[in-house]
């Protein structure tokens, strides 16, 4: 059986946490040879020196020494900075990529490892929303793979299995409807940041985690799906679904409904994805329907969290409006999170932001800038 080397971009973060725990379980089929961070320094020496990967890549310049001083002596090539990540990947010779890095920074690196000719297994969905055109012509230009780690396309990718997509009427994508869902228009007034990170379901990373409370993340869903799936928007929809143990649905033209059931847990999904074509053993736990009793499904509250609708809006607008949605919302995310803004204005600051979105075509450069411009925005 051959070994699959992987390059992990954001390997400290939650999703990439889920992959080391996973190579940790099965070192004949998987070994990362470059992993990357952006700032946690520590957690990469961690990671660097259990696994041993050939090239270490820390986004954050000023912890370069730190990386130095504690691997120098391990034989790992070591870089700094989003050059740096680039050499890396350019040079570490992986047969795929987990592109697990957080917002926009995904984006440059997930291009730099298609065209290093890698598989793709894709966490970062902010690339694929900002960059969806310029990533999928290159995957189809590299004859590479573009494998969905996000949970809802990775269940929906499994009921589609292989039909045609003429046969498809509608794609169902779940939410746990975030920390807010039983929140009232008063009470998201004055909700704090500390409060939209209790996520009732998932254990995940910050800027996702309010995402979901927003539904802003449903959005970037929304937008992925029509990407990777070639949906048209009106055929994608979007349910509340407390438990998150549906994970996507797929209605077919003679009416039948296929669904993909498991407990929330990343790693399932990751491993769907490193292990494609293979179904790979894990010791992961699946529902016990007979306890569980019932499964609820409600439409979204779309008047009290207006993310969803404005990013979907986005997505049928095209162009650069979806990365300026993506970019301003994750500055707002940002700012909401330092305490700077309010939950609201997460929505009013990124409805704004698209108001400016540029008339440009969609090429790297002016995706870059767009977002660059969207961000900036807030400083005023
Ligand atoms: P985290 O915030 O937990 O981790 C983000 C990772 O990105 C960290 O390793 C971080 O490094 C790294 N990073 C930040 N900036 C850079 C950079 N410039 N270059 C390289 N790496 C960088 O996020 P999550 O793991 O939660 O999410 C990652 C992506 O996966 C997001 O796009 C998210 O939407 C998506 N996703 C996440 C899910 C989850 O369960 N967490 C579920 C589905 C999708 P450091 O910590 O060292 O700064």
């Amino acid at each position: 059986m051959e070994v699959k080397s992987i390059a992990v971009i954001g390997a400290t973060g939650s999703i990439g946490s889920s992959a080391l725990d996973i190579f940790r379980n099965y070192p004949e089929r998987f070994k990362p040879v470059m992993l990357s961070a952006g700032r946690n320094v520590e957690k990469l020496i961690a990671a660097a020196s259990e696994f041993k990967p050939a090239h270490v890549v820390i986004a954050d310049d000023t912890k370069y020494n730190d990386l130095k001083s504690a691997l120098s002596g391990s034989g790992a090539k070591l870089y700094c900075g989003q050059a740096g990540l680039s050499e890396a990947i350019n040079n570490c010779g992986a047969k795929m990529c987990l592109s697990a890095a957080v917002g926009s920074a995904g984006l440059a690196p997930t291009i730099d490892a298609i065209k290093a000719g890698m598989d793709i297994a894709l966490a970062n969905k902010e690339s694929l929303v900002a960059g969806g055109e310029i990533i999928l012509e290159l995957i189809k230009e590299k004859n590479v793979r573009l494998l969905p780690v996000d949970s809802e396309h990775s269940a929906l990718f499994q009921c589609l299995d292989g039909n045609p997509r003429k046969s498809v009427r509608k794609l169902i994508i779940t939410a746990s409807g975030g920390a807010f869902r039983d929140y009232s228009k008063r009470q998201l007034e004055t909700a704090t940041p500390q409060q939209a990170l209790a996520h009732p379901t998932w254990d995940m990373g910050a800027k996702i985690t309010i995402d979901s409370a927003t539904l802003a993340n449903k959005a970037l869903e929304v937008i992925e799906a029509h990407r990777l799936f070639a949906i048209a928007y009106e055929n994608i929809e979007v349910l509340v679904h407390r438990q998150s143990l549906i994970h996507g649905m797929v209605e077919f033209c003679d009416g039948a409904v296929m669904a993909q059931i498991a407990k929330p847990d990343m790693r399932l999904p990751i491993l769907h994805a490193l292990g494609y074509p293979e179904r790979l053993e894990y010791n992961l736990q699946s529902p016990s329907f007979a306890t569980l009793g019932q499964l609820t499904f409600e439409e979204p509250k779309y008047e009290l969290f207006p993310m969803l609708e404005i990013g979907i809006t986005a997505g049928k607008a095209g162009g650069l409006h979806p990365a300026v949605y993506s970019a301003a919302n994750e500055k707002a995310v940002a700012l909401f999170l330092d305490g700077k803004i309010s939950f609201n204005d997460i929505a009013k600051r990124t409805e704004k932001a698209l108001s400016t979105t540029p008339n440009l075509p969609v090429t790297l450069e002016n995706i870059l800038s767009a977002e660059n411009e969207a961000k900036k925005q807030f400083c005023n």
